[in-house]
């Protein structure tokens, strides 16, 4: 697809960042935009594959059209390019500008050349959508008479409510913060993000007629069994909201927030709010310690850099990866390489220290002060668990003077608390909503969809999900269904 050749013609390229300077003194997103002919010549770089992987089950979980609409674009057909791409997904502008992009990691062009720019040609046909008034609200011709709850306003939860009204069903969404958007809103920096793009997307739902009901926190102030009686069908899309604790002596000392008490908050005052002196956390003049490597801890550190912290450190367990593939992780799967994220780039030197255990804090007067920390290796595979072996380093013990600690070391599952113990609804081992392929719970008329049944993952796995779930609950409330199915989910 493309141009036969455009691939030898013309060079990866991706649009630039703004100086680092300039960024640190906004909070506004870090790429430039590219003009049409830019992105022209990328999607000419899309070559005749014969089987794009891009598209397969190792690249894009919802399956996204990759070939067709890169040669659309490069064909300067952009609306049959966004109307191709909204077919599969419903959001294209939040995974265009930040989904890691699994679908370059599977690029066939990848093998021998830098992958074809797809993030970026998706964003550009999305953006081309609002720009050019493609993109409206679109009510369905005729309502079902069916009423369906969605609890949780993420990306799985948005996907849901989307694809169900689209079929004329009458759908509300219950979250219980103070805005719509679940980690898109308050988590995933403006930086990266603009909240503006989200909430141009809402108002393109409400016009479509999906209802939303903020500060509705079910399990708390709204009823789950009001819930149950008042509405045909239920989709619980809570999120994995209990973050992963790091249990060492002077864990409870003032100044060690989990990331996400941290991050929020920096969205909130961007959107103008005011942030209560006693529970205000910043990171301006502090030497401030991430612990955790990955996307978390980055947004962490951009956001401490723009608060104008003093020093920024990260700690990471995990050996530093490989500049390229290793040969463990072949093409076409997820590349497990070194990166530099914007923020790492925007940092003065290499913040990330790895192979690193924190031992403990210390304090001065209830405060954190320092940590302890030690260097590990990874030795023999155990063959219990098929992990290598961690051994500290001898004598590789050292401290870091630190005023704020950030755990970013992931999550490990939905908050059990409330809403899903009053369902008593059936968990997996992991303490994840139980669900059947078609997303279904264990209780009837009640679904599930995104990281509260599959575990922390990314937003385009939460569009897929809550996609998949849409359809099962079409299925349940009118014995058929047109709408498709999400393809790889249970991969
Ligand atoms: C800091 C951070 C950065 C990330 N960056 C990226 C990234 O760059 N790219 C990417 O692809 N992924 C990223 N992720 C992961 C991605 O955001 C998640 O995988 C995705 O948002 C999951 O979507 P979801 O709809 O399942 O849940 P969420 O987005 O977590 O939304 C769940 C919503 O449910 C609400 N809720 C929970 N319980 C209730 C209840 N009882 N009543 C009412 N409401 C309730 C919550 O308040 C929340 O708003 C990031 C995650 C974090 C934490």
């Amino acid at each position: 697809m493309g141009a036969i050749k455009g691939f030898m013609e013309f060079p990866r390229e991706t649009p630039s960042p703004r100086p680092v300077a300039d960024r640190l003194n906004d909070q506004k997103e870090v790429y430039q935009p590219f003009t049409d002919e830019q992105f022209r010549q990328q999607g000419a770089r899309c070559m005749d594959c014969g089987v794009p992987f891009c598209q397969s089950e190792s690249g894009c979980p919802l399956g996204n059209l990759i070939p067709e609409w890169n040669d659309m674009v490069f064909r300067d057909r952009w609306k049959d390019a966004l109307d191709l791409l909204l077919k599969t997904n419903n959001f294209p502008e939040f995974t265009g500008r930040i989904c890691p992009a699994p679908c370059e990691g599977a690029c066939v062009l990848g093998i021998t050349e830098p992958p074809v720019t797809i993030m970026n040609i998706e964003q550009a046909v999305s953006e081309k959508g609002f720009e050019m008034g493609w993109i409206q609200p679109n009510p369905p011709k005729k309502r079902t008479g069916k009423k369906v709850a969605v609890v949780g306003s993420g990306p799985a939860g948005l996907a849901a409510a989307d694809q169900l009204n689209s079929v004329g069903h009458s759908v509300t969404v219950f979250e219980k913060d103070d805005r719509i958007g679940g980690l898109l809103m308050y988590g995933i920096p403006h930086f990266k993000l603009e909240k503006e793009v989200v909430k141009r997307r809402l108002k393109v739902m409400e016009g479509d007629g999906v209802e939303f009901k903020t500060n509705a926190h079910v399990g708390q102030n709204v009823s789950i069994d009001d819930l149950r009686k008042e509405y045909d069908a239920l989709i619980l899309c809570g999120g994995s909201q209990k973050p992963r604790d790091l249990t060492v002596e002077g864990r409870d000392l003032e100044g060690i927030h989990f990331a996400m008490e941290f991050l929020p908050q920096q969205n909130k005052r961007n959107e103008g709010d005011t942030i209560p002196e006693d529970v205000a956390i910043s990171a301006k003049g502090k030497n401030v310690l991430i612990i955790g490597g990955g996307d978390t801890g980055s947004d962490c550190l951009g956001t401490s850099l723009r608060q104008g912290a003093k020093n920024v450190y990260q700690f990471e367990l995990l050996p530093e990866p490989p500049k390229g593939r290793a040969s463990s992780n072949p093409w076409p799967q997820w590349p497990m390489i070194y990166r530099v994220s914007s923020s790492h780039e925007e940092a003065e030197k290499e913040v990330r220290d790895f192979c690193v255990s924190t031992k403990k804090f210390s304090g001065e007067n209830g405060h954190v002060k320092k940590v302890h920390a030690q260097k590990i290796q990874f030795g023999e595979k155990d063959p219990k668990t098929g992990r290598p072996k961690m051994e500290p380093v001898p004598s590789s013990d050292f401290e870091l003077d630190v005023d704020l600690v950030l755990l970013a070391m992931g999550f490990v599952h939905p908050i059990h608390e409330g809403m899903l113990e009053q369902l008593g609804i059936k968990l997996d081992g992991r303490g994840n909503v139980w669900s059947d392929e078609c997303k279904s719970t264990d209780i009837e008329g009640i679904f599930t969809a995104g990281d509260m049944t599959r575990g922390q993952s990314l937003v385009v796995w939460a569009i897929a999900e809550g996609r998949e779930a849409a359809r099962s609950v079409d299925e349940y409330l009118m014995g058929s269904t047109l709408l498709p199915h999400s393809q790889f989910l249970k991969t």
